[in-house]
């Protein structure tokens, strides 16, 4: 069965399939980078990236583009304020968005786009809407994109835009969500600002422009899917919309993806509030990335997801739960044959987790239905009734989920390493995350050497010296289990 999503131009729940045999075209606004993203920006990109990861599972072809906003009101003030170009000050944001992807196990898109390389369509299609009678030029040489010319426009997020009058126009890139006006193309280069030449004067584009037109010139002038956090239904996408259908006279994206906010005590997590915490932030107190990626998909996408360390908590349990299942399943030894009622249950279990994925990516009823298999087969192990041949069937059920949620594979360690070299080379390792990061301050070979050596004392029944090794290593978070085939660490 095909993915049902809900569509916000629509407000139905839709089936998502490509159409004549070619991939999905799917377009997922990208960062603005201009600073360290936080976990509320990544909870829209880590549902991107269960629907890419469910739609592949399923067989769907994709092409994916995501745009990064690199030049825009916020990055000009910053890099204004940092005394360098734009061009000076965005990579490091753009590197530190690609890092942080890989730490939370999101996979890149077919195409990434930045919209500095774009500008030459960018103005292309700027000319095409004045040719149309949809643009028109300011006084000071601005372009701006005239409202009243498009009588569709607020159809996405059915806003009430009875404030709308012809010929008010605004210049920010983000601006009020309650009134409708003229926004701006091309704003034309203000004094020790950045700008390119271009046909249509010297300036540089507004940051609606940007999406329309690298949407365009990498899916087409329609295509199958447009996604971004509920907080750019208006007036991004409206104005991307308003933007590429005057242009071409056609559907711009037929299905439209929100999702909705991470919240902080009722209230976005942004920025601006100041009441975020960066990816960064968090694994520098000792948080996984497997268990920040799992919060993150604990509701699904069309509810707000509350941000408590509770829940971090919960979330790094329910990990835990999982991993040490399948080392259960992976290790035990079980009698042979098959226990009926245990293989209905993993049959069952693989029907509701996809089911409940189809339902417009039901993540939290997808996750619900991996946990009840995983405590039918626990108290089933617990009571000698798991057999062999039970364990393929489940293992391929949690495969199938991990190929989309990407929890149990561990990279925690690689992404807990990187935030510690990282914190060490920007000056910012404080006395919290030395503590907390402690164990990945030895790699697994210098535990392993430091193991070697507790042996060796041990076996010379030098046990002040071995002890003063396992007291040394569990300062640094590295707890040493004797059991009868030799000595075990983990990092706690
Ligand atoms: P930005 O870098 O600000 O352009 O945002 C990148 C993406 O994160 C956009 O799709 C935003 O809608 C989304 N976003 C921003 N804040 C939040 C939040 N608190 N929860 C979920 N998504 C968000
Ligand atoms: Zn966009």
């Amino acid at each position: 069965m095909p993915l049902r999503l809900h569509n916000t131009l629509s407000g139905q729940i839709e089936l998502l399939e490509p159409r004549n045999g070619q991939p999905l075209r799917i377009y997922a606004c990208g960062p603005t980078v201009y600073d360290y993203g936080h976990i509320g920006n990544f909870r829209t990109f880590v549902h991107v990236d269960i629907l890419r990861r469910f739609l592949r599972q399923q067989g769907v072809p994709l092409r994916h583009v995501m745009n990064i906003t690199d030049v825009d009101d916020k990055i000009i003030r910053n890099a204004t304020a940092a005394g360098v170009t734009i061009h000076d000050y965005t990579p490091k944001y753009e590197r530190a968005f690609l890092e942080d992807l890989k730490a939370l196990n999101i996979e890149q898109p077919e195409f990434l786009a930045r919209a500095t390389e774009h500008i030459p369509e960018m103005v292309t299609l700027i000319e095409q809407l004045v040719a149309r009678g949809a643009a028109y030029r300011g006084e000071d040489g601005s372009y701006y994109f005239r409202i009243a010319s498009f009588p569709g426009y607020g159809k996405l997020s059915k806003k009430d835009l009875g404030g709308m009058e012809d010929g008010a126009r605004v210049d920010v890139d983000e601006y009020d969500k309650d009134s409708a006006r003229d926004f701006a193309l091309w704003k034309s280069a203000k004094p020790g600002e950045f700008y390119w030449e271009s046909r249509i004067g010297a300036g540089r584009p507004g940051w609606h422009i940007e999406c329309s037109a690298m949407a365009m010139k990498y899916l087409g002038e329609s295509f199958d899917l447009h996604i971004g956090g509920e907080d750019l239904m208006f007036p991004h996408h409206e104005n991307e919309i308003a933007q590429s259908e005057s242009a071409t006279g056609k559907t711009f994206a037929r299905h439209w993806m929100h999702v909705r906010f991470l919240l902080v005590e009722g209230k976005k997590m942004s920025k601006s509030l100041g009441n975020f915490f960066t990816l960064r932030d968090l694994l520098l107190r000792g948080y996984k990335a497997s268990t920040i990626r799992f919060l993150l998909t604990s509701v699904p996408y069309r509810n707000p997801l509350n941000f408590t360390f509770d829940g971090l908590t919960e979330s790094t349990h329910a990990v835990e739960r999982l991993r040490s299942f399948v080392e259960r399943l992976d290790k035990g030894d079980f009698p042979a044959g098959i226990t009926p009622t245990l293989a209905a249950a993993t049959e069952k279990a693989l029907a509701d987790f996809t089911a409940a994925m189809e339902d417009d990516l039901n993540t939290a009823q997808a996750r619900a239905a991996i946990f009840e298999l995983v405590r039918a087969a626990n108290i089933a192990a617990d009571h000698n009734e798991l057999r062999s041949g039970d364990v393929p069937p489940i293992l391929n059920v949690l495969t199938r989920f991990d190929e989309i949620f990407c929890v149990l594979e561990d990279h925690d360690e690689e992404a807990a390493r990187f935030a510690l070299e990282w914190a060490t080379q920007e000056g910012r390792l404080d006395a919290a995350a030395t503590e907390a990061l402690a164990a990945y301050t030895l790699s697994d070979a210098e535990i392993d050497d430091r193991i070697a050596e507790r042996n060796a004392a041990r076996k010379a029944r030098n046990f002040a010296r071995s002890d003063e090794i396992r007291d040394e290593l569990a300062a640094k978070g590295i707890l040493i289990e004797d059991g009868k085939d030799g000595a075990r660490w983990r990092r706690k």
